[in-house]
């Protein structure tokens, strides 16, 4: 079965007009939405915290900003872009009680529905549009004409004209350009957490730790080790990127090809049989509650998790190699600022000149 693609011309823009979009935020993704739906010809007021500052940003963008409530009032579609760890709380004092019968709320990714944080009345549409690529990509591919293609879903459809407004919120993005596939809000929460947690960002880190730990503790030199894995994983990674593993393959030399065949499944042996406790936990809302419980706790041992790994030997010695290599742009995170500088007026800067910069690492996040 082929899955179906929406593009452009499936789409009617006339579903929103007239009508007013209210963007909550303006960090990495809320900016890119509101600079391409107003560059698409759609109303647009940003909703922003007293005191926030990414005001200044956005009003030099020539955007209308209001506060949360006010722009909520006043809008037709409500997109809520603040971090999904604060959503709960911005929803519950400025959004849930200014919304109407017939507005449509959107998310650009379903952790809060789909665990239930959020629940909307029964008289609003709930929709979303989640972008594949991150918040300055969104931005600039749309600025040079195309598009960064993304999945919707519909989970509420009180007003009958739903999937309509969303579709046409998808196509103001500049995302029908390069095609838009429908999904649910469990699909598309589900199948995130899992490929970050498995893969992408857990799998292949611990995976990038072990290779090097086990070649430093066997005596090789750490600096020998950081090339054989972090560094060669890249240029390995993007020959699956153009042409999966069968160009990998044909681009590698026999010797590494035979060893792919007879070695890789050795180490992963067991790893299916994790990957389904990974999901299976994804799925029951365990992870969801694990993480919920560790913010309300002050987020602790999020900071201790964290911490051990940027400390981490493959991190000092990484740094000090990548210094060497100006070419990569590299960057160095200091402990604390990721956490400093995700969102906010950085990222919305970084984002729209579609460059990540050696200070702004939240720009380059791409999971979640
Ligand atoms: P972000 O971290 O860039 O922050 C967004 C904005 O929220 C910023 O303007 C920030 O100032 C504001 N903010 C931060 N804390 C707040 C609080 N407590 N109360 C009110 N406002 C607050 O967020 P993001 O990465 O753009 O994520 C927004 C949504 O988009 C999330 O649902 C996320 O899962 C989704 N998403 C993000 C990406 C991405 O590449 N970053 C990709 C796809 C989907
Ligand atoms: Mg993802």
């Amino acid at each position: 079965m082929t899955a179906r693609m929406y593009y452009d011309n499936d789409i009617d823009p006339a579903a929103l007009e007239g009508q007013l979009v209210a963007i909550i935020g303006y960090g990495s993704q809320g900016h890119a939405h509101a600079l391409n739906l107003r560059d698409s010809g759609l109303d647009v007021v940003v909703g922003l915290a007293e005191g926030s500052k990414s005001r200044d940003l956005a009003e030099a963008a020539q955007l209308r900003v209001a506060s949360v409530a006010e722009a909520v009032a006043d809008a037709d579609v409500v997109m809520l872009l603040v971090p999904d760890t604060a959503q709960k709380g911005v929803y519950e004092k400025d959004i849930e009680p200014n919304l109407r019968p017939g507005q449509l709320l959107m998310f650009a990714h379903g952790f809060n529905i789909r665990f239930a944080r959020i629940r909307p009345p029964a008289s609003v549409d709930v929709g979303m549009v989640a972008p594949k690529g991150p918040g300055h990509l969104l931005r600039s591919v749309y600025s040079a004409g195309g598009g960064v293609p993304a999945l919707f879903a519909i989970e509420q459809d009180a007003s009958g004209s739903a999937r309509d407004r969303v579709l046409a919120y998808a196509r103001g993005l500049g995302s029908t350009r390069a095609g838009v596939l429908e999904t649910t809000f469990k699909e598309e929460t589900e199948t995130d957490l899992f490929g970050e947690q498995a893969l992408l960002c857990g799998g292949v880190s611990a995976l990038i730790k072990a290779a090097f730990e086990t070649l430093v503790e066997a005596g090789y030199q750490p600096e020998l080790a950081y090339f054989e894995t972090m560094h060669e994983l890249k240029l390995i990674v993007d020959l699956m990127y153009r042409g999966g593993l069968n160009f990998m393959r044909f681009s590698v030399s026999d010797t590494a090809e035979f060893g792919d065949y007879v070695s890789g499944p050795r180490v992963a042996e067991g790893v299916k049989a994790t990957m389904k406790d990974v999901l299976t936990d994804i799925q029951s809302g365990a992870f969801a509650d694990r993480w919920i419980a560790v913010q309300e706790a002050g987020g602790g041992e999020f900071r201790e998790l964290r911490q051990r790994d940027r400390d981490h030997q493959i991190e000092k010695v990484g740094a000090d190699l990548r210094a060497q290599m100006p070419f990569l742009d590299p960057v160095v995170v200091h402990a604390g600022e990721a956490q400093a500088t995700v969102g906010g007026a950085s990222s919305a800067e970084a984002g729209d000149a579609g460059a990540a910069t050696a200070t702004q690492p939240s720009t380059s996040r791409t999971a979640g």
